[in-house]
């Protein structure tokens, strides 16, 4: 067979070998792999259907495509993998090191779930100042997003880690990222309300995760409650109560008169102690997962880390996800400084140099260096990803179309918490007002409106979105003078009504025609220089000079697309005729006018949008 040539430029064929590309890959860096020209590549696809530059982030279904035309076997490695190989490369593993027998118990982390307005949030509450421990040690509980308590069972202290972000949104967007953080998931019922739709959506995530749960039946204090209802219900779901011969252990609490909290406790302790085997290694370098990143104005970015593995300390070089730093202070939900942190420990660390998202992973490094290079290629990585999944496939049909319409609202997105700003853009990529335009968040980050924020939306037409932040000194002064669209919002249904509305705005106006009058031609007048006009009698509406006309002559449209140019009563130019008055009509240089044709004028006018 003949070496495939496209567009006059030979492919290498790769005669189904393998070559492993990153997410996000450009044909540059397919090109570079195989040993071919990139514009080869670019006509390659171009011949598929797909129009993309050498440089561009290409997505998976496109290489693959690409790669079965010129028979090269192309791996898109995952970033989780990409991640892994990364941290292969600095000699590290994200995992349990060492021998198993030098592992601790360590306490059980709970997320709490269930259907809104079921009392997650009144539960956490009642959790955490159930905590005798906290009370005597005085502080101040603070939401840091996550909690420890301590609670007794058999004479034991045994403390118990709960996630404060109650909802499904945080559990499964750290589950998509790879992070496995919760061991058990307390599923809040109602007793007045009952399973609703979240509850069996938060039943789904828990047992896809192999995630044990315990039922917590609340609000039994209520009129109406109906607790056997409940596990009734629920065992259409597989979870069978333990009284009814099953193994899901149900409490019932109410989170209000605090009933039953001891009762729960215990209950999330037995069912780890039952079905989970909850060790780490408190030696290695410490590891875990970030529950909650921020800004803070005192003290910099600010993360919420629960340690899985190793023992956290006061400067220790850290890397987590694309933000490095060293641990200056450590602190508990109480604001009291920690000297060091064990594993399934909730801990604010102060002094990375940005903030990392919920879900990303931290580790401990030997040294600073290592970890601000791991933070590096982490950012070029997520970069590369992003603009890969935000690139529209244009296809070869749509391309003229596309290119002249392709109509699309640019986003930067600073807020003070990375949790806002991905609620937001979540939130924000669901709008839909129409096929051909689209949204596109080019930027997001955490923290004020910075100067290069502004230079990087004066690259394209960007709106700037400030979620509870302001733009930054120079940054105002750069936005004002450059016109660029900055918008401060301080809640996300604001912000969606009006991208929603800007992008209404994009929309092709659509046009009616509206009738504005019609006259009867009377005479016809030969004005030289000028032409015929005609004299005519206003039969309904008004005439007005310059509206859009058409001449009717026996019920057909003779001519269309006409302007009223000059308007006459008697000697004197007017600029609007009333219905059942007489006047002189000149359509410009149409001349074919003829007694009884009929004058109709109309305008387009912008159709309002739903
Ligand atoms: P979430 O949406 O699941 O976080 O629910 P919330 O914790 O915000 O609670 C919703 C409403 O139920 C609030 O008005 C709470 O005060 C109320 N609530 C929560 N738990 C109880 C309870 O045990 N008994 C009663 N009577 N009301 C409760």
């Amino acid at each position: 067979m003949a070496a495939p040539s496209m567009g006059g430029v030979a492919l290498p064929r790769g005669h189904g070998q393998v070559v492993r590309l990153p997410r996000g890959a450009s044909l540059t860096d397919l090109a570079e792999k195989i040993g071919a020209q990139p514009a080869a590549l670019v006509t390659a696809l171009f011949h598929l259907g797909e129009m993309v530059t050498a440089t561009q982030s290409v997505n998976d279904e496109t290489l693959q495509l690409l790669g079965a035309e010129i028979e090269w076997d192309i791996q898109v490695v995952s970033p989780e993998d990409e991640d892994r190989e990364l941290l292969e490369t600095f000699d590290l593993t994200f995992g349990d090191e060492g021998d198993e027998e030098d592992w601790v118990a360590r306490p059980p982390v709970v997320t709490v779930m269930g259907h809104v307005d079921h009392g997650k949030t009144k539960l956490l509450d009642a959790i955490r100042n159930s905590n005798v421990v906290a009370r005597e040690a005085g502080g101040i509980t603070q939401h840091i997003g996550a909690y420890q308590i301590v609670t007794e069972l058999e004479d034991y202290e045994r403390p118990i880690t709960f996630i404060d972000t109650p909802g499904h949104e945080s559990f499964t967007a750290m589950r998509a990222r790879g992070a496995k953080v919760t061991d058990i998931v307390v599923l809040v019922v109602a007793a007045d309300d009952g399973v609703m739709p979240q509850t069996v959506e938060a039943l789904n995530h828990a047992q896809a995760a192999e995630v044990p749960i315990v039922v917590a039946v609340n609000k039994i204090d209520k009129e109406g409650a109906n607790p056997a209802k409940i596990r009734q219900q629920l065992t259409e779901y597989g979870l069978v109560a333990e009284e009814y011969g099953g193994d899901t252990m149900f409490v019932d609490v109410s989170a209000t008169t605090r009933q039953g909290l001891d009762e729960l406790l215990t209950a999330i302790l037995l069912t780890a102690d039952a079905s989970l085997d909850l060790r780490a290694n408190a030696e290695q370098d410490p590891q875990g997962v970030v529950i909650e990143g921020k800004l803070d104005k005192g003290r910099g970015p600010v993360a919420t880390v629960l340690v899985q593995r190793g023992t956290l300390r006061q400067g220790d070089s850290i890397v987590a996800g694309d933000a490095y730093g060293r641990v200056r202070s450590l602190l508990d939900e109480h604001g009291n400084k920690l000297k060091e942190a064990l594993p399934a420990r909730p801990v604010q660390v102060v002094g990375l140099t940005s903030v990392p998202r919920a879900g990303d992973t931290f580790l401990v490094v030997e040294e600073d260096r290592v970890a601000r290079q791991i933070a590096d290629r982490r950012q070029a990585r997520i970069r590369n990803a992003q603009n890969a999944s935000m690139r529209k496939r244009i296809s070869l049909e749509d391309l003229d179309a596309a290119l002249k319409e392709n109509r699309q609202l640019n986003l930067i997105i600073k807020g003070d918490n990375s949790g806002t700003v991905e609620a937001l853009e979540e939130a924000l990529m669901k709008i839909e007002v129409s096929d051909d335009i689209s949204l596109r968040v080019i930027h997001r980050g955490v923290g004020g409106i910075t100067k290069s924020d502004i230079d990087l939306a004066l690259a394209d037409d960007v709106i700037v979105l400030g979620f509870n932040v302001r733009a930054e000194g120079q940054a105002t002064e750069l936005a004002n003078r450059e016109g660029v669209d900055v918008r401060y919002y301080s809640v996300i249904y604001q912000a969606i009504e009006e991208i929603e509305a800007a992008l209404k705005g994009m929309l092709k106006p659509e046009y009616e025609e509206v009738a504005l009058g019609s006259a009867e031609v009377r005479e016809v007048f030969r004005v030289p220089r000028i032409g015929n006009v005609a004299g005519s009698i206003v039969r309904s509406g008004v005439i007005t000079r310059n509206s859009k006309a058409r001449l009717v002559r026996d019920g057909v449209v003779v001519a269309d697309n006409l302007t009223v140019e000059s308007l006459r009563r008697f000697k004197d130019d007017v600029t609007e005729v009333r219905d059942g008055y007489e006047c002189g009509i000149g359509l410009g240089s149409f001349n074919d006018i003829k007694l009884e044709d009929v004058i109709e004028t109309f305008e387009m006018r912008e159709k309002p949008r739903a």
